[in-house]
């Protein structure tokens, strides 16, 4: 029996509220859901297990983590109650030697970062997820690296998702351009587009771009990035654009897909839906 090759996704997962939503966002999360072959698992790269660690989830039964706050009683209801694979364990940390990963059997979860977005993917909750942890004490290079050694695991079954967002400023959101964009973070996004499309090894670099300092002023959302980029350089095929668009001024909603064929929503900023959030300011860890 021959494995296909894996397709892999950056998706962009904004506001916690895209859990409850249907836009053109959660659209396009469910179009890539339903056009890559069914998982054996998904190692997913959220945003939010940023920690000074390189580990992967090893529970049987991942919890549901709801991970924020100042959100409506049915964000926190939601559930994503898919079984875990500890013995993926073990394949990550062959694939990923030299480098050495943690086994978390009791710490962490599913996180919202991870969750928001397969409600929509894969709505069912019925493929096995882990989680891999992004380690804050290593740099970019080392994130892109890290991804690249996760292609070997696409040959397996195992869809790599990043979790995050390319453009993440939540002290700069303006509430009254719910899809507005900020002309810095308009010039970080497209340029990060530029290289994704063309030279993801690349993608690095962005941290000495003009407006990286406001687009990223922590790294936990862009990091995500970096997996899927180094899997697009592994392959030596450039990532595609799944959707794109902005939220708030200071978010980027933009998702790439590596060898996946729904692309019918890509680029496509016509006819866009407005996002339906409207959330005061004193909500956090979006
Ligand atoms: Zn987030």
């Amino acid at each position: 029996m021959t494995t296909p090759l894996m397709p892999a996704a950056f998706l962009g997962h904004g506001s916690p509220m895209n859990a409850l939503e249907r836009n053109r966002y959660t659209g396009a999360w469910r179009a890539f859901g339903a056009a890559v072959p069914r998982p054996r698992a998904i190692l997913a790269v959220s945003a939010h297990w940023y920690v000074n660690a390189t580990a992967v989830t090893a529970m049987a039964r991942p919890r549901t983590i709801h991970d924020f706050y100042g959100f409506p009683q049915a964000l926190f209801d939601i559930q994503y109650p898919a079984p875990g694979l500890p013995a993926l364990v073990e394949e990550v940390a062959d694939a990923v030697k030299p480098d050495s990963v943690g086994a978390d059997i009791d710490g962490w979860g599913i996180d919202h970062g991870t969750w928001s977005v397969l409600v929509h993917a894969f709505p069912d909750a019925d493929i096995p997820v882990v989680q891999l942890s992004i380690d804050a004490r290593k740099p970019p290079e080392w994130h892109l690296a890290l991804g690249a050694k996760l292609a070997a695991l696409r040959e397996r079954g195992v869809l790599v998702v990043g979790s995050g967002n390319v453009v993440h400023n939540l002290r700069a959101i303006d509430w009254h351009q719910p899809d507005g964009a900020f002309d810095w973070s308009r010039r970080f996004d497209e340029r990060a587009r530029e290289l994704m499309r063309e030279r993801p090894h690349d993608i690095p670099s962005l941290v000495s771009h003009p407006d990286y300092h406001l687009a990223v002023p922590t790294p936990d959302h862009f990091l995500p990035l970096l997996y899927i980029a180094g899997l697009a350089a592994a392959s030596g095929r450039p990532a595609d654009v799944l959707v794109d668009g902005y939220a708030y001024g200071s978010l980027s909603m933009t998702a790439y897909t590596l060898d996946a064929r729904c692309q019918e929503t890509g680029g496509d900023r016509h006819g866009a839906a407005p996002l339906a959030t409207d959330l005061p300011p004193e909500q956090a860890n979006v």
